[in-house]
C-alpha cells in the first residue's frame, strides 16, 4: 500500500516543483523577486507539517543520525507542547523553544532535499529570509508597517510574504495524498514532520495504519504524542 501512495506523492511533488518554477519564471520576468535559495533555511525555523504518506517516505530514507536527530526534536515537542492552548500559541512555542527542522544539514541546506514535504516545497519567500524567521511580537510598530507596506499583495497571502498560489496548489495536493490514504485505509493522518517521522521509525505507526484505525489509534496513544497541535486524524 504504501509504495504506491509513496509514487503518486512523488508525482506530486514532481509537479509542484514544475509549477512553482514555472510561477517564479513569470514572476521574475515582470520584475518581482523571489529570495529562496540554497542555505537561506528561514522557513525552516516553522513548525512544519506533512502527509502521513511523505512521512513513511522520509522515514525510510533517513540515516541513524537524521532519526537520532528526529527522536531529540520530538522529546523536546513533547516537554513543551502541554501548557499550549491554542494553534497561535503553538506556533509561537516552536518558533521560540523547539528550533530549526531536526533535518536540516549542518551547511544550512535541507538534508533530505529530494525528499522534502510538498508543504515546504510551496513555500516561496517574497521578502528577504530574515522575515521568514523573524518573531513578529519582537518587531517594532514602525517595522511591521513598514514590512506590511512593502509587500506584493497580488501575489501573497497577505499579511504574510509568501506566495499564495504555490501554498494554494501544495495545499490541494496534500488533500489528494491524504483522500488517497483514507481510501486505502479508512482514515488519513496529517501532522508534525518530525513526530510524524518518529512514530513510523520507533512506533511502526506506518504498520499500525495498514492494519486499521483501531490499530493506528493505540499506536498514537501509546506514543504519548496524540495531541490536536500535531496530528490530526481524519475519515
Ligand atoms: S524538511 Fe528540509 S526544507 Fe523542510 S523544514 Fe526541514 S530542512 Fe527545511
Amino acid at each position: 500500500m504504501w509504495t504506491e501512495l509513496i509514487d503518486e506523492v512523488r508525482q506530486q511533488q514532481a509537479a509542484m516543483d514544475m509549477l512553482s518554477a514555472a510561477w517564479i519564471s513569470d514572476y521574475t520576468a515582470g520584475g518581482g523577486r523571489i529570495h529562496c535559495g540554497r542555505g537561506c533555511r528561514g522557513c525552516c525555523s516553522l513548525a512544519v507539517s506533512t502527509t502521513m504518506t511523505e512521512a513513511v517516505a522520509i522515514a525510510g530514507a533517513l540515516s541513524e543520525a537524521q532519526a537520532e536527530a528526529v527522536w531529540q526534536q520530538v522529546e523536546r515537542l513533547r516537554k513543551k507542547i502541554g501548557p499550549v492552548q491554542d494553534i497561535k500559541g503553538y506556533l509561537r512555542m516552536h518558533r521560540q523553544e523547539i528550533g530549526f527542522c531536526s533535518l536540516l544539514a549542518e551547511d544550512g541546506a535541507c538534508g533530505i532535499y529530494s525528499l522534502r514535504p510538498l508543504s515546504c516545497r510551496a513555500l516561496l519567500s517574497t521578502k528577504e529570509s530574515r522575515w521568514c524567521g523573524v518573531d513578529f511580537s519582537q518587531v517594532s510598530a514602525e517595522e511591521k508597517r513598514a514590512f506590511v507596506e512593502s509587500l506584493d499583495r497580488s501575489v501573497v497571502s497577505f499579511p504574510l510574504h509568501y506566495v499564495a498560489s504555490t501554498q494554494e496548489m501544495g495545499q490541494e495536493m496534500e488533500s489528494r495524498a491524504s483522500r488517497r490514504m483514507a481510501d486505502c485505509c479508512g482514515f488519513s493522518l496529517y501532522g508534525s514532520l518530525p513526530v510524524l517521522v518518529h512514530l513510523v521509525l520507533e512506533y511502526g505507526l506506518d504498520r499500525a495504519c495498514a492494519d486499521g484505525h483501531g490499530a493506528a489509534v493505540k499506536c498514537i496513544e501509546w506514543s504519548g504524542l496524540n495531541n490536536p497541535f500535531l496530528l490530526h486524524l481524519e475519515f
